[in-house]
């Protein structure tokens, strides 16, 4: 049933307690394919570091930094279209030992497509969430990427809950996409019904072949509030890239348009605020920082 303002603006209201999750790059900038709003992309050669596999014990002090940074989720991210036998390897190696460290920290992994039987594998190695983004709508998916098709990613997500595995997804705003795309994009993600959904806002960079980030701040802000409204069903709304870019100085209220998480440290080419300005920030705020998940299976 559709929810007044007022209704919405209550759910808003009771956003005390925020999630917070960090990444690790453990793979960056090795992807072939075409996505324009990437600088992980070969193609686009962006100024970024670029490497395969960083060394387990690097990402064993980056998983005890981020639970120090009161972090609950760990993400291990990798470039590239999907798992391959090599990559699966290492993932469930530097998942295994994030693992042993018994921190506390949900293991999320983002390493593109994936089938049941590699999911299947994440999880036995201690993954507890996949994370794969729709990115945008499917009729608008053309426009950005060319090297794989939207359904890939559409079913890797059937796939993530086939596994047993918590799905975070999500998507980017701010593409040159339409309103209509975006609601196509939202109600292709409450479909999956994920445990968080994460959004982006996109970040330009002059190596891209997309240059520029139409959105006003307003809109933005109005787009957290349409995910929270259309995916109700998800426990977390996590504000991810571009959060320092697209709100500024307005970046705290985004709890107060529905996101409940957000992303502590850098992102994966770009650098974040010190987790310590962030815990600081919203604590000032009133606002308390989860301990652990509290999600339901
Ligand atoms: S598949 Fe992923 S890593 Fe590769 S270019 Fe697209 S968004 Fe970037």
């Amino acid at each position: 049933m559709k929810k007044t303002l007022k209704e919405r603006k209550v759910i808003m209201s009771e956003i005390k307690t925020i999630f917070l999750c960090a990444i690790s790059n453990i793979e960056s900038g090795t992807c072939n394919e075409d996505c324009k709003f990437c600088t992980q992309s070969v193609r686009y050669k962006a100024d970024i570091e670029r490497y395969k596999s960083k060394e387990i014990a690097q990402i064993v002090i980056e998983a005890k930094r981020a639970r120090a940074n009161k972090a609950i989720g760990f993400c291990l991210v990798t470039a590239g279209r999907g798992l391959t036998k090599k990559r699966l390897k290492f993932v469930c190696e530097a998942a295994r030992a994030v693992k042993a460290l018994d921190l506390g920290l949900k293991i999320i992994a983002c390493n593109g497509i994936a089938t049941l039987e590699q999911l299947l594998e994440l999880k036995s190695a201690g993954v507890d969430n996949y994370n794969h983004n729709l990115e945008t709508a499917e009729e608008f998916y053309p426009e950005i990427c060319t090297s794989h098709p939207w359904s890939e990613r559409y079913e890797t997500c059937v796939n993530v809950k086939k596994a047993g595995l918590k799905l975070v997804c999500g998507g980017i705003f701010g593409l040159g996409e339409s309103h209509e795309n975006r609601i196509s994009m939202l109600k292709s993600i409450a479909s999956l019904e994920p445990m968080n959904v994460p959004i982006n806002f996109f970040h330009p960079n002059p190596a891209l072949p997309l240059v520029e980030n139409p959105l006003s701040r307003d809109e933005a802000f109005d787009l957290i509030e349409l995910t929270r409204k259309m995916v109700p069903s998800a426990h977390k709304i996590m504000v991810a890239g571009g959060r320092e870019l697209m709100f500024k100085e307005d970046e705290y209220k985004i709890f107060e348009r529905g996101a409940n998480a957000f992303v502590i440290g850098d992102y994966l080419t770009t650098a974040g605020k010190t987790p310590a300005d962030d815990i600081e920030a919203i604590e000032a705020l009133g606002y308390e920082i989860a301990k652990e998940c509290m999600a339901k299976a």
